[in-house]
């Protein structure tokens, strides 16, 4: 099978060829490579060099919200399930500690310009939860009138009032887990929500003017086949996301307990995998919606659509973004941020989260302070996931770097890619084509320096 369009044109075979296991490259290095070393007095450090100096960049903050009320057999998120509602007030009381803590070191001046809530299930929280946490970020972070406030959604959470509620609290996007509607899969991952539910959602969060709904869809699940994601597809583009997600599920029972509650032999095959996923791309194209990179599609009038032409794509850990250069700011259990030059990430238990919190630490559990080096590759990693050229006049104006003397090897290992024409590299830069926006990662790795080194992190394939 091939997928044609005149705007991408992929074959088995080069899915077959290029597919390796990689990182996403939400961050460069990968969370993988966070070390302890890196501690809550090192974050702090990397946050006051900040305080009080102008031409900082604006800040997009995100906030871990982790319980959910039931298990999704496939989930790999840090999460909480549970039923007891009352835990909300205690995270809520030290989510403001911690914020404060940051907001006195960051200053009021910073201008935030990106929330985007996750988890778990933010709408597990009730509406005068959501107003105390919105209202404790208003009080320690400016946000700008122009500023994208996002949250992820469980259809299953929509009561009558919940995208009222979050569009008088200033959200203005919206991200519905959706992964497949055909009911068998359903059961089968234990996520039961009908085409109706989500059908609902959407047209309310249009009323409420929600810009760029986004809606997950998970290929690899239980019990799935290609007529049954067909059907998924066809549904799912007749409900009109602008931008609709497609990730592969990736099995990995040892390390996410909530799997082994999967039935293995109800998997579909790696060949029928490969199948559901070059069918879902040409139904995706057909239906009018414009390849993104990795996982992402959307509408081509979105504004991700708008960037990605522009060359002003970004990556951050939510993804693709139209926002440029931020420091991220992470809330709550396992959140990550990055200030400056550097990464780091809270704690993962609840325990551990509060009693940093009591001694008046920030939560920090690890993290990473990169080099120069690091630096420069997270830039052409990064240019290279957004499909974007990598200059090279760029590059010596930014690093003082001869790329071809520097990258000598990294352009011996890109050949591959230049032969079977997913990128072009001249004297000049680094282009991805149109057919490359696929196998993006598999370029990026190229530029990756840690992956020669051990990892305790199993990366996911394409497929
Ligand atoms: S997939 Fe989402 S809703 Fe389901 S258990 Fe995981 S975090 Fe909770």
């Amino acid at each position: 099978m091939t997928s044609h369009t005149a705007d991408i044109d992929i074959s088995e075979a080069l899915v077959r060829q290029f597919d390796k296991s990689g990182p996403r490259y939400t961050s460069y290095p990968t969370a993988d490579r966070f070390h302890a070393g890196f501690t809550a007095d090192t974050y702090h450090s990397f946050l006051e060099q900040r305080s009080g100096r102008t031409g900082n960049p604006p800040l997009s903050i995100y906030v871990h919200l982790p319980f959910c009320e039931s298990l999704c057999y496939f989930c790999a998120c840090n999460k909480i399930i549970t039923k007891d509602h009352e835990r909300v007030a205690e995270y809520l009381r030290y989510l403001d500690k911690e914020m404060s803590l940051v907001a006195q070191r960051l200053g009021k001046d910073r201008k935030a310009v990106q929330l985007h809530l996750g988890g778990g299930t933010p709408t597990f929280f009730n509406a005068d939860e959501l107003r105390q946490l919105m209202s404790m970020l208003r009080s320690h972070f400016t946000f700008t009138p122009d500023a994208e406030l996002g949250v992820e959604i469980d259809p299953r959470t929509v009561q009558a009032g919940t995208l009222s509620l979050l569009a008088e609290l200033g959200f203005n996007r919206n991200s519905f887990g959706v992964q497949d509607f055909d009911s068998d899969v359903q059961q089968a991952v234990n996520r039961i929500q009908p085409l109706e539910m989500v059908e609902q959602a959407v047209v309310e969060s249009r009323k409420f003017n929600f810009r760029s709904i986004n809606a997950d869809l998970i290929y690899g699940l239980p019990k799935q086949t290609l007529q049954s994601f067909g059907r998924t597809l066809d549904s799912l583009i007749r409900v009109s996301p602008d931008r609709i997600a497609l990730y592969n599920y990736a099995h990995l029972p040892k390390r996410f307990k909530a799997q082994r509650l999967i039935v293995e032999s109800d998997l579909p095959s790696a060949e029928a995998r490969l199948q559901i996923f070059l069918m879902s791309m040409q139904r995706l194209l057909d239906a009018g919606y414009v390849y993104i990179g990795l996982d992402h599609f959307a509408k081509p009038d979105d504004e991700l659509n708008k960037a990605r032409l522009n060359q002003t794509l970004h990556r951050n850990f939510q993804g693709y973004t139209t926002r440029s250069e931020c420091d991220l700011i992470g809330f709550g259990v396992s959140a990550i941020s990055k200030v400056g030059h550097s990464y780091s990430q809270a704690v993962r238990t609840l325990n551990a989260y509060y009693e940093h919190l009591d001694a008046d630490r920030l939560p920090i559990d690890r993290g990473y302070a990169l080099s120069l080096d690091d630096v420069l590759r997270r830039d052409i990693i990064m240019t290279l996931m957004c499909s974007a050229s990598v200059e090279f006049a760029a590059i010596q104006r930014d690093y003082g770097v001869d790329f071809a003397s520097y990258f000598a090897t990294e352009l011996q290992q890109l050949r591959p890619y230049e032969e079977a024409g997913l990128i072009t590299v001249d004297a000049t830069a680094i282009r991805v084509t149109a057919k490359g926006r696929l196998f993006v990662r598999g370029s990026g790795m190229v530029f990756d320096k840690f992956l020669s080194q051990a990892t305790t992190s199993t990366y996911s394939k394409l497929i």
